[in-house]
């Protein structure tokens, strides 16, 4: 539709969209679609614009919290406004002159009818609506009530300013919609100056227009408004008649994305805050380490479509993978730690073994594992009674540790008492190092480990889906109900390679055979935390089916 408008010039010659966030909470996945959908079509086209505007037309719910966060959320996200980030409360001046105009033309009329006689007034989907005895006033007495509203004397819901359309109109938005309402609050940047405040309906067209918005681009539920905001556009007479186009709104599974049921999850404390790494808001995709691109990618990938639909929040997954596969260091942690003894290494020997940082990426070059003769591995690579098909440690069975040699599980050391596994006995073969070409031998099982005198100690936190069934806000129930009780698992006591001392919040590594994890916030000079931004594979599926 852009690029036919371009080429009929309806828009002139440059596309310009805008991103019209509220600030009354923070960012999610859903607005990263719209995010990438306005600056992604205007870097689409030559001279291309995206403006960020914050929609600050209700003053009770909005603050400057979260205008700062939504602008960092933006840049996170890899996008730029430039020198035109505004707000629609930098027009309120404007839009009251265009209220005037619209009073002066026969157009809007101050309304003082009570809320409840306003809505029974409206009709309903089948029934026409009916006029308001205060329909008729004069131009001079709407000017003069509109000012008095506007100075501060007339109490909430006195009067209301309306646009004169059609109370018959089959579309009920186009009954008289309300233009104004008192409102005695302040404004997050206006402080006190208004009383008065212009609804969604009034402001974004016009805050629209004076920006030379080209195409603004919606949600879905948008659509049977579209008429009114060409209404507000033509009877204002305005120079720039931006066009609405609307776009189905991303729904993701296993998820809510409801501004107002996220504000509870966090209230009523059933997360951590706005940035807990289960939530799908943006601040807390990047604590859990999901890459800005990975993100971009998949909304890419989604497309922008007329009708609604659900996504599977494992297509994100896939995405945070595969950004992830090409970029993340590979490094070997032990969450779960079984230690090992291997008898026949000499006591007091290190050596520094040579490992991969990316196996697909060459250029992210090498580094040194300690090998010695006390490791951990993970408890779950170790069977004492395994399945046939079980090809890691088991006694008697061989099997390579990852960058070093081929081991053998020759005793298994338990507590007297308890008869729990405190530690295996190996041996190893030394003819067997890796990378040395000596041996030949094949073994079907590779496990990774750490050198137990070596090894940094850390916290990692498991992290599965918020809810555990796929459509958690449908409206027939409450959606606490299906919060899953399995979503965080903490671990502590795991053992990372000594590589990782140090590492920044923030970086992203895979820990080899388990997932994708980055150093969470709050980590520590003495300790290291790590969020699971991923598993390497879908786990999560086979679980569901069992
Ligand atoms: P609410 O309806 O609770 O105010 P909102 O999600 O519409 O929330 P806005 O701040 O108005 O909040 O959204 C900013 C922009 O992001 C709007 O243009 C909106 O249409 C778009 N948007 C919001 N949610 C989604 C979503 N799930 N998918 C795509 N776009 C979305
Ligand atoms: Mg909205």
């Amino acid at each position: 539709m852009v690029a036919r408008d371009l080429e009929t010039q309806t828009c002139g010659r440059v596309v310009h969209t805008r991103f019209p966030p509220e600030p009354n909470g923070y960012l999610h996945v859903g607005h990263a679609k719209s995010i990438c959908l306005n600056f992604g079509i205007a870097q689409e086209f030559s001279g291309g614009l995206c403006n960020l505007r914050f929609d600050d037309t209700n003053p009770t719910k909005e603050n400057v919290e979260y205008v700062e966060s939504i602008q960092e959320d933006v840049r996170w996200l890899g996008f730029d406004w430039e020198d035109r980030c505004f707000f629609a409360s930098d027009y309120f001046e404007r839009l009251y002159e265009y209220a005037v105009f619209l009073i002066k033309k026969g157009k809007a009329y101050v309304d003082s009818l009570n809320a409840d006689d306003v809505r029974a007034y409206r009709g309903t989907l089948t029934e026409p609506g009916k006029e308001s005895p205060y329909r008729t006033r004069s131009v001079e007495e709407n000017l003069h009530l509109f000012a008095t509203m506007r100075a501060g004397d007339c109490e909430e819901g006195a009067h209301v300013l309306r646009a004169k359309i059609d109370m018959a109109s089959p579309n009920v938005n186009m009954r008289d919609p309300t233009l104004y309402r008192i409102r005695r609050v302040a404004h997050h940047r206006t402080g006190t100056a208004w009383n008065i405040y212009p609804t969604y309906d009034f402001a974004h067209p016009l805050s629209d227009s004076l920006e030379g918005i080209t195409h603004s681009l919606c949600t879905l539920e948008f659509e049977d408004h579209r008429p009114l905001y060409d209404w507000v556009l033509t009877e204002c007479e305005v120079a720039c008649h931006s066009q609405q186009i609307e776009f189905a709104r991303l729904n993701l599974t296993h998820t809510v994305m409801s501004k107002r049921k996220l504000l509870a999850l966090v209230e009523e404390g059933h997360v951590w805050g706005w940035n807990d790494p289960r939530l799908p808001t943006l601040m807390g995709l990047r604590r859990r380490g999901y890459p800005p691109e990975a993100i971009r990618r998949f909304c890419e990938h989604v497309g922008v479509a007329k009708r609604d639909s659900v996504v599977e929040m494992r297509l994100l997954e896939h995405f945070v993978r595969e950004d992830l596969n090409a970029r993340a260091q590979r490094v070997m942690a032990v969450l779960r730690p079984l230690r090992v003894v291997i008898t026949n290494y000499p006591e007091g020997q290190v050596e520094e073994l040579q490992a991969v940082n990316n196996p697909e990426d060459p250029t992210m070059g090498t580094r040194t594992v300690p090998f010695s003769r006390v490791l951990y591995v993970e408890q779950d690579d170790f069977r004492e009674n395994p399945h046939k098909k079980y090809f890691r440690l088991t006694p008697g069975q061989e099997v390579r540790l990852r960058y070093a040699y081929i081991v053998r599980c020759v005793a298994v050391i338990k507590d007297e008492h308890t008869g729990e596994i405190v530690e295996l006995h190996c041996t190893y073969d030394p003819e067997t190092k890796s990378g040395s070409g000596l041996s030949t031998r094949k073994v079907k099982g590779t496990i990774h480990w750490v050198s137990a005198a070596h090894a940094v100690e850390a916290d990692v936190r498991v992290f599965d889906h918020l809810f555990s069934v796929p459509d958690p806000g449908n409206d027939k129930d409450d959606y606490r109900n299906f919060l899953n009780p399995n979503s965080f698992i903490g671990l502590s006591g795991c053992y990372v390679e000594p590589a990782l001392q140090g590492a920044v919040i923030g970086r992203r590594f895979q820990f080899e055979r388990q997932g994708y994890f980055c150093v969470d916030s709050d980590s520590t000079s003495q300790r290291l935390v790590f969020n699971r931004t991923v598993a390497l594979r879908d786990s999560w599926s086979k679980i569901e089916k069992r």
